[in-house]
């Protein structure tokens, strides 16, 4: 069984005395913490390895281009992939842009193609879809939700069936904590004929990931909502679908040969991951990403799960308990710890605000998903507190609390 008050040692920053109050960190859906393991690493590397990496001879320059391929194949064997088929990135928003460019310049998507989404993406699984699709002369479906944010599976399964060409969809939802039956939705899109999508920077951090069982075509994620260096993130991408996608964001890094006649030159790619990765990558960040994922490897991702599913049935009790409107399911099989909610005669900023005086750092707003707050019938948006493993069950009692003490202010 997890630990968190072992866990905490490694996060000095959760010390910290924020108005005079101990912090209290529930906005890990934004970002994580980060363990010393992982400033050192990063510290160490800029200490002793820096140098570019690629073709250079000279030994720092071999040693940072070993520690670099080193660092993809832990993180690669953490979601179930091989380093070839994981491309660093800076974040799950870069991560699906490149997916969708890649699909688009290399002919794959095109007019009179269907693109499928859902009303519960986050908007970096919904903006790049939109461009592609315009500048594809592409369709774009949108599946809707239930009242508590669930997919609709009937409307996913009716938006498959005419010349759908992708589908793009959340693992886990940034607003409700909904988990989607991916591995599912992956096989009904391949069945009908549609690459498949995952956004999974909610999940990666939070539960054992498989791209390999899950199905995905690609698997997007950010390295820094998982204990990672900011700047970090990945994307999977299918072996034989990443041999035959050409890179849409072409340079340096990314090609065996360029040749140039009068009026013309032309490249031919490196095999990938290489390929998608032109430009001198955030190699400190991938060697800080790997010792993250080693963190939570040692950790457990069952215990980490488990852990933060017990907090989040507390949460919902403590919610409820203050009248708070909550926003999701309440059943745990669901969904996982990030948790929107209301009180009653403030708004979401209002009781942000509140809560930050006493310690207690969260999220309110839009949470960069305005179509599903607003069919969740919250169009100002939600209080969202997010868990991890390093919370306790002694904040989420300090956190109702002071709710309780919000809602005795707010109704005099
Ligand atoms: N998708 C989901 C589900 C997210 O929660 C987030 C981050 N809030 C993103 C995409 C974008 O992640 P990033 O800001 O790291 O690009």
């Amino acid at each position: 069984m997890l630990d968190p008050y072992r866990v905490r040692r490694d996060f000095p920053i959760l010390s910290k005395k924020v108005h005079g109050k101990q912090l209290v960190y529930f906005d890990n859906a934004a970002t994580s913490q980060r363990p010393l393991q992982v400033v050192e690493a990063v510290e160490s590397f800029y200490k002793s390895l820096n140098a570019n990496i690629g073709r250079s001879v000279h030994e720092l320059g071999l040693r940072a281009t070993e520690a670099y391929e080193d660092s993809r194949k832990i993180v690669a064997a953490f979601i179930g992939a091989k380093p070839e088929e994981l491309v660093f990135t800076k974040n799950t928003t870069e991560s699906i842009n490149l997916a969708a460019y890649s699909l688009l310049v290399s002919g794959l998507i095109s007019r009179g193609d269907a693109i499928v989404v859902t009303r519960m993406e986050h908007h970096s699984n919904l903006l790049p879809w939109v461009r592609v699709a315009k500048l594809a002369g592409a369709e774009l479906r949108v599946v809707d939700v239930d009242d508590e944010g669930r997919l609709r599976l009937d409307e996913y399964e009716k938006a498959l069936s005419r010349g759908a060409k992708i589908v793009a969809v959340t693992h886990v939802s940034n607003v409700t904590g909904v988990v989607n039956p991916v591995k599912e939705l992956c096989r009904l899109a391949h069945d009908a004929g549609a690459f498949c999508l995952v956004d999974g920077a909610q999940s990666t951090p939070h539960m054992r990931v498989d791209v390999k069982d899950i199905g995905a075509d690609f698997f997007a994620f950010s390295g820094h909502k998982m204990l990672g260096p900011m700047g970090t993130g990945g994307l999977y991408i299918r072996g034989d679908l990443a041999e035959r996608l050409e890179p849409p964001f072409p340079g340096g890094g990314a090609i065996s040969l360029v040749s140039c006649a009068e009026d013309s030159c032309s490249a031919e790619w490196l095999h990938p991951p290489h390929k998608f990765e032109a430009g001198t990558p955030n190699v400190a960040g991938a060697v800080g990403l790997a010792k993250a994922v080693e963190y939570l490897r040692s950790v457990g991702m069952e215990d980490v799960e488990e852990h933060e599913k017990r907090l989040t049935a507390k949460l919902l009790e403590v919610l409820e308990g203050v009248g708070a409107r909550i926003y999701g399911p309440r059943d745990m099989k669901d969904r996982l710890g990030v948790v929107s909610f209301n009180l009653d005669g403030l708004t979401p900023h209002e009781v942000a605000s509140m809560l930050d005086l006493e310690g207690i750092a969260v999220r309110s707003g839009h949470h960069c998903a305005l179509p599903l707050v607003k069919r969740l019938g919250s169009p100002m948006g939600t209080v969202r507190a997010s868990l991890y493993l390093y919370n306790t069950p002694e904040e989420v009692e300090y956190f109702g609390a002071v709710l309780e003490k919000i809602k005795k202010l707010a109704t005099g």
